[in-house]
């Protein structure tokens, strides 16, 4: 198994490249986005509780993420890894992440982080909140929150995976394709 993370800021191209990239290198793509909005979208309990935190851009509980995760890593057959997209979000995730791979004999093998822009971000989320509808796109003071929620919580991952020996940066500026050429040279140089 050859575990990658598709890292980035909101707006980085995470969704769009992972389901190419899965679909290219037989990865099971996570997305605890996907797993949330789903709950929102089957109006469960979990579902109502979350929905407040995410129309607001800040992050969910850990607990509740790493329980997603831990409940998918078990039963996937078939596949050659996973393609974890939008977790790990805080250190305490990527270290429970490790711990879960670890105690099941695999670890995180590369995380590919997305280099975009500032105000490209902000021009790509707006842009998807006409196609998307979700409240989180909707409102720029609200992309603004989720950009900095980014800077503060989220991007300290990568100096963690950076001592780790796993961290491969990669622009993410140019065209869907440009950008899916570079990801996929890079993992093909580790699968
Ligand atoms: P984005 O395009 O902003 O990266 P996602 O679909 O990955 O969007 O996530 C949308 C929202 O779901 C986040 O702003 C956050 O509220 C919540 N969320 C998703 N993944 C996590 C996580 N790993 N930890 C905490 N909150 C999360």
């Amino acid at each position: 198994m050859v575990n990658f993370l598709i890292f980035g800021p909101p707006g980085s191209g995470k969704g769009t490249q992972s389901v190419k990239l899965a679909e290219k290198f037989n990865l099971l793509h996570l997305s605890t986005g996907d797993m949330l909005r789903a709950e929102i979208a089957a109006g469960t309990e979990l579902g109502k509780k979350m929905s407040t935190i995410m129309s607001k851009g800040e992050l969910v509980p850990d607990s509740v993420v790493i329980e997603m995760i831990a409940n998918k890593i078990d039963g996937s057959k078939g596949i050659a890894g996973f393609l974890f997209d939008g977790f790990p979000r805080t250190v305490a995730q990527t270290v429970a992440l490790e711990e879960m791979l670890n105690t099941r004999g695999m670890k995180i093998d590369c995380m590919l982080a997305l280099d975009v822009e500032h105000d490209e971000l902000v021009k790509r989320l707006i842009g998807r909140a006409e196609v998307s509808g979700r409240a989180d796109d909707m409102d720029p003071a609200v992309i603004e929150n989720r950009i900095d929620v980014y800077n503060e919580k989220t991007a300290p991952i990568m100096n963690y995976c950076e001592e780790r020996g796993v961290y491969q940066p990669v622009n993410g500026m140019g065209s869907i394709d440009d950008i899916f050429g570079r990801l996929v040279e890079v993992m093909n140089k580790i699968v």
